[in-house]
């Protein structure tokens, strides 16, 4: 049970009012109390000093690999998607339950301390016992709230991969057993690692259950080039016709769409994660955001990979801006509004305005920070000056998970330490040559 706890002094920025026009930040208290924004009602029992900053609502991420295998090396400048896929499967055949809760543990800490609340961790493959509950156990480390988008995969190495059908069961058996039904979606990887038979099973299973569905879907000209042969449709039509596209399902990229494809994301109220970091980093193109929010698409943003949502936001307004040729085409408002309310609803999870009511899930900004002062628009500085640096507080549920900048339920320097030791055991199991004082003291000075 969580104490109910007052934020004081802090000026509270709400993003956007529920008539979506833009709002300023006013000194106001905030109480938490059982997971939600109360009114100060003078009975908390713990207090966040919040003076000197900007209290703002958690940032939400709507896609996500937080057990990434593959250590950041210069290799990775010049890799292809298709070589990024081949690795993850090559290191994952000799991945343990240990490794994905120290990698996951790590990138949750990350995702807490640059000020992100919320998760969607697409996870695969799951080919040993534990493997889900080590994930979820990851997230717990550290108090990040994460849905879980349950691979299903098709192709791959032989000793990851079991039948549709087995995947389906094991998928359907956790909800509610390791992690709750509705932060749990069923969600085939893409049309490159899942057969359209498994998209099919995958559709009648959430029938059957009522769970969410979930894939990465139109990421290159290849995929579509690639379905249009096989298929003869483009990915969104395929998925379309074989009743994928529905409430609450979330499709991550979307960047090669044609105008009709826009249209049926529209009719069937699906939403999209735009990843613009990851598209410039492995050269996708540019998703036609403008396009999708006009035709009343719900866009959130996901990181999938690489920094934090300070950068995504700016990206998503530079690359939009840029691609549009006129600056603002997606403004620092409706970026925030991705990163915050619209990722909110693409997840299915009550928005965070900080209003009585609301979800108790915030972030505090010092606003002393040098990249942020001096300070004339909170919105503007945190979108296009703002990193994980200035964040001091993160609260989710009510439960401060960083306090003045560090971890409240563990010890960074003993995530990154079991961390590198993941890697590092992945990579001699892979038969990689690793030096043998390959540790993250070797680059700490003395
Ligand atoms: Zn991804």
């Amino acid at each position: 049970m969580v104490s109910p706890l007052l934020i004081r002094g802090g000026s509270v920025v709400s993003v956007v009012t529920a008539d979506d026009t833009p709002d300023t930040p006013l000194p106001r208290d905030l109480e938490l109390r059982d997971g939600v924004i109360t009114d100060p009602s003078g009975g908390a029992t713990e207090e966040l000093d919040a003076r000197g900053c900007l209290v703002f609502p958690g940032l939400v991420n709507g896609h996500d690999h937080l057990r990434s295998m593959l250590p950041s090396t210069r290799r990775a400048d010049t890799s292809a998607l298709a070589d990024v896929i081949e690795a993850g499967q090559r290191a994952s055949v000799v991945t343990t339950p240990a490794d994905y809760r120290a990698l996951t543990a790590l990138a949750s800490a990350r995702q807490l301390l640059s000020g992100t609340v919320g998760v969607v961790d697409h996870v695969y493959p799951l080919h040993r016992d534990g493997m889900l509950q080590a994930i979820v156990d990851g997230h717990a480390d550290v108090g990040l709230r994460a849905h879980v988008a349950y691979g299903l995969l098709t192709a791959g190495p032989a000793e990851v991969l079991s039948s549709i059908d087995a995947q389906l069961a094991r998928a359907v058996s956790a909800a509610d057993e390791v992690l709750p039904a509705d932060r749990l979606y069923l969600a085939p990887v893409s049309l490159r690692q899942t057969s359209v038979d498994g998209y099919r099973a995958a559709v009648a299973a959430a029938d059957r259950t009522g769970l969410r569905l979930y894939t990465h879907v139109a990421e290159s000209t290849d995929e579509v080039e690639q379905c249009l042969a096989e298929h003869g449709k483009r990915p969104i039509e395929l998925l379309h016709d074989i009743g994928f596209l529905r409430p609450g399902t979330v499709l991550v990229h979307c960047v090669q769409l044609s105008e009709r494809e826009i249209d049926l994301l529209a009719q069937n109220s699906v939403a999209v994660a735009y990843c613009p970091s990851n598209h410039l980093k492995l050269a996708k193109g540019v998703a036609p955001v403008l396009a999708m929010r006009e035709a009343g698409v719900r866009v959130c943003l996901g990181v999938d990979g690489m920094t934090d949502l300070f950068a995504e936001m700016r990206q998503a307004v530079y690359v939009q801006g840029s691609a549009a040729r006129r600056p603002g085409a997606l403004d620092t408002q409706a970026a925030l509004r991705m990163a915050t309310a619209d990722g909110c609803a693409a997840l299915g999870e009550k928005s965070g305005w900080l209003r009585p009511g609301d979800p108790a899930d915030l972030i505090t900004v010092r606003m002393d920070n040098a990249m942020l002062a001096p300070l004339t628009d909170p919105a503007y500085a945190l979108v296009h000056r703002g990193s994980g640096a200035a964040v001091r507080d993160v609260v989710v549920a009510g439960e401060p998970v960083v306090r003045e900048g560090a971890l409240v339920r563990a010890d960074l320097g003993e995530l990154i330490e079991h961390a590198w030791q993941a890697t590092r055991g992945i990579a001699v199991r892979s038969g990689r040559q690793v030096p043998s004082d390959w540790s993250w003291q070797r680059f700490h000075a003395g």
